[in-house]
């Protein structure tokens, strides 16, 4: 049963894509926090975060950095990038993916 990212991703649910390439996809959050929010989501289905293994750090570093190009392309020089792991962390789409965050004030700590 593929993931709703996955569904995104392969065309089967609309989205507003700012950047694709082989190992992910980026798309507008469907509820942004903030005028600038974009999802970035691997094509491979990682649940969360600590299902990482060792033979995903390249994928990770890809992500992150994407999450910076996406960032530079939306005209952001201060933004913050998040990755829920666990319900009881904000995570409610379990396909991993990292927030890009910003276009407003972003206070820290978060509540
Ligand atoms: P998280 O709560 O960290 O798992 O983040 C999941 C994010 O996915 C939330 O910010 C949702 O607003 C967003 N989301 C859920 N469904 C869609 C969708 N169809 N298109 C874009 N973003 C979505």
């Amino acid at each position: 049963m593929p993931t709703l990212f996955t569904r995104i991703i392969q065309g089967e649910i609309p989205s507003d894509r700012v950047w694709e390439d082989d190992l992910c996809v980026a798309f507008r959050d469907i509820h942004p926090t903030a005028p600038v929010h974009v999802l970035v989501v691997p094509r491979k289905e990682l649940t969360r975060l600590d299902q990482m293994t060792t033979d995903d750090e390249p994928l990770l570093g890809h992500l992150m950095h994407v999450a910076v190009k996406v960032a530079k392309q939306e005209g952001l020089t201060d933004f913050r990038t998040v990755v829920n792991t666990g319900a009881g962390a904000g995570q409610s789409v379990f396909h991993l993916h990292v927030h890009v965050i910003g276009g407003r004030s972003l206070s820290w700590p978060p509540g």
